[in-house]
């Protein structure tokens, strides 16, 4: 079974309010409503959720930071960094975009054959962990990284894989699991670009040495090479770490001609990065895949992405079978 979930009331999270032509705007999501209706009719269920709790957000989110947002939102919205803006409904918006990643975990972890796409906003890879003030880069809590942080505490997962292909360095999700054995990350990016970190020597720290894997990517790289370097690295990772579960952090912003990312790629490059983690997911975790959205900021081109991504989600491995 294929599990839709979605941030239902996102566009009260409205940067465009401070931000005139700000790309993280409420049209991302509204393209992919026909994308989620047509999945609905093809072999995906959507699935209702609760808000991300306190006690969820408290894994990573010092109470400061959560205190912040809520002020900020709260007083009707403001900025919390230069490119990060919150509206009045900006932190229902979060708390729910994270809580569907915690609901998306339950579900692929308690059900057999189960992929999940959370097509939320405001995306998470960017959002630092432990920190006071760690909104950064649209992002406001750690979507990617809190899903893999329930799965280890409240499923006992002992070995998660979060896998991150938005054309963004997630150094957030780097963070959180710096230093963790048992969370491995792989993050291919446009390098150098925002947000500056992801080189190729930032491999992790005391036990999670190693655990780190970072594919900075310069533009122009033929993307034939850029996926061929992705599967390569993706199965080393996953020999190394053999994942329970894979969270994938699904930007698609390294589309050709994307207005704030671009790499090169094209719809099909989507497919077979798909490919690739539905492949060791299939090997090493039971199918288990939680899609989360990252960016991707051409709404159009954003909806076809999407499309060929759920397609390839629910193609091969055990779901099809
Ligand atoms: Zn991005």
């Amino acid at each position: 079974m294929n599990l839709l979930f979605h941030t239902p009331g996102h566009a009260r999270h409205d940067p465009t309010a401070l931000s005139p032509g700000h790309p993280e705007r409420p049209a991302r999501l509204n393209a992919l409503a026909p994308v989620l209706d047509q999945a609905a009719t093809n072999g995906w269920t959507r699935r209702e959720h609760a808000p991300a709790t306190d006690d969820a957000l408290a894994r990573l989110h010092p109470a400061a930071h959560l205190a912040w947002l809520e002020e900020l939102a709260n007083g009707g919205g403001g900025r919390a960094e230069a490119d990060t803006a919150l509206t009045a409904g900006s932190m229902d918006a979060a708390r729910s975009a994270a809580g569907a990643g915690l609901a998306a975990v339950d579900a692929v972890v308690a059900e057999s054959d189960v992929r999940a796409f959370c097509a939320v906003r405001p995306p998470g890879h960017h959002a630092r962990p432990f920190v006071d003030r760690g909104a950064m880069g649209f992002c406001l809590l750690a979507n990617a990284a809190l899903a893999a942080a329930h799965a280890r505490a409240a499923h006992g997962l002992n070995r998660v894989l979060v896998v991150d292909w938005d054309v963004h360095h997630g150094n957030g999700t780097q963070d959180a699991f710096y230093e963790d054995e048992n969370v491995h990350f792989l993050s291919l990016h446009r390098f150098p670009f925002y947000p500056g970190s992801g080189a190729k020597d930032e491999t992790g720290a005391g036990a999670g040495l190693g655990a780190t894997r970072n594919l900075p990517t310069a533009f122009g790289t033929p993307p034939d090479t850029i996926v061929g370097r992705f599967r390569t690295a993706l199965a080393d990772v996953a020999d190394a770490c053999r994942p329970e579960l894979v969270i994938l952090s699904a930007g698609f912003d390294a589309r050709r001609g994307d207005p704030v990312g671009d790499l090169g790629l094209e719809p099909e490059h989507f497919a077979a990065l798909t490919a690739a983690v539905v492949e060791v997911a299939d090997a090493h975790a039971d199918g288990r895949i939680v899609s989360l959205l990252e960016g991707g900021y051409d709404p159009a081109q954003l909806a076809e992405g999407v499309t060929i991504h759920l397609a390839a989600l629910a193609a091969g491995g055990a779901s099809s079978e």
